[in-house]
């Protein structure tokens, strides 16, 4: 409440860029809005927040962009600071979808939206509004890939294959949405034992990777070949971020995978990260999702805008995404497969990924 009331007597003073929650949205003009993204650690991030500023500069925003370093209080702080400092609006995409609440509140309290970005946060109210993918496409996706490449087919008795299987941070709202749209496609197969999960996790509790963390899942692989792969190999790997993938080849690699007598397994991603494509291409990881963040920044940057100039942002989902405290209108874009055969179409030539770093 106090960083809240320091924000309106800033505010009220005069102090706070013009056009802010004083006049009560009608004008943006000279706004200042604040980016809060979860890491650079990975480069999508990266490119999300720089692609936001540009969206907003190009609108005569101000922007304060900060990055939480996958530490869910540091990026709580961070939050409240821009609170104080009197922004307009904020953009958020969390660490850890809980933990924004008291925050959130604050936020009301000054008169500042919220765009909750890619990745919802939960249990609080004052979200006004949410720009994501469809995330349970991104995992039916990586799940029809698995599916397809092993040569699986409803009502064939194919198989049975082994496939292990990986999800995101258990603190990100979107790990369950892509392991349920995996599981959707997979788990038919598994209940006909025509897909095989040797170490036995097949529940999301047991197959979360903490911060998305690439050195996590490697480790989880290694310990999954030792205790359930003592005869038997992988066929399939369901990776739900490029980062993890890596991690994961890593692990395979080590156990002699990669050879002519022990190929490696399919193994998804999402992302196109650039060092995902190389090993795409490279024949090691098998696929990706592409999600083009360009346009993210541009729907989540065009919400804003809205919002600071009375208007009613454009959503094109009113029923999906229940934080727990009330369904939050999204607009959600649409994740595309990539693997060896369309990366040139669909991220070269689009200008996401720049010929020569594949190089
Ligand atoms: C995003 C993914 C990303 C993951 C790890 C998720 O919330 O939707 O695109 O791979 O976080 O950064």
């Amino acid at each position: 409440a106090g960083a809240a009331s320091l924000a309106l007597a800033l505010t009220a003073c005069g102090q706070n860029s013009e056009g802010g929650s004083e006049e009560g949205k009608g004008s943006s003009e000279g706004a200042t809005i604040g980016i809060s993204m979860p890491t650079k650690s990975s480069e999508r991030w990266i490119a999300d927040g720089n692609n936001v500023v540009r969206h907003l500069e190009g609108k005569g925003y101000k922007t304060k962009l900060v990055y939480g370093e996958d530490d869910p209080d540091q990026q709580v702080s961070q939050v409240e600071n821009m609170i104080t400092q009197g922004v307009d609006a904020l953009i958020i995409a969390a660490i850890d979808n809980k933990s924004m609440n008291n925050v959130l509140q604050q936020a009301k309290d000054a008169d500042i939206p919220v765009v909750s970005y890619d990745r919802l946060i939960l249990g609080s109210e004052n979200v006004d509004y949410y720009a994501s993918f469809d995330n349970e496409k991104v995992g039916e996706l990586q799940g029809t890939y698995i599916v397809e490449k092993l040569g699986l087919k409803e009502g064939d008795e194919k198989g049975p294959f082994n496939i292990e299987l990986f999800a995101g941070s258990n603190d990100d709202n979107n790990t369950r949405y892509f392991f349920q749209g995996a599981m959707n496609v997979l788990k038919p197969y598994i209940d006909k034992k025509q897909l095989v999960v040797k170490s036995g996790q097949t529940e999301l509790t047991q197959v979360t990777t903490l911060r998305w963390d690439g050195a996590t899942a490697q480790r989880r692989m290694d310990d999954i070949l030792t205790k359930s792969y003592k005869s038997g190999k992988v066929d399939a790997v369901l990776s739900p971020y490029d980062g993890i993938s890596i991690g994961i080849l890593s692990a395979l690699k080590s156990d002699g995978y990669g050879s002519k007598d022990k190929p490696l397994p399919v193994v998804t991603g999402q992302d196109a990260e650039v060092a995902s494509v190389k090993s795409i291409i490279a024949d090691e990881q098998s696929m990706t999702v592409y999600k083009d963040t360009r346009e993210l920044a541009k729907v989540a940057s065009n919400m804003v805008d809205a919002l600071l100039n009375d208007k009613k942002p454009e959503v094109n989902d009113t029923k999906t995404y229940d934080n727990g405290s009330k369904v939050v209108p999204a607009y959600l874009l649409e994740p595309v497969a990539v693997d060896k055969s369309n990366y040139q179409k669909t991220v070269v030539d689009s200008g996401y990924i720049k010929e020569g770093d594949l190089n």
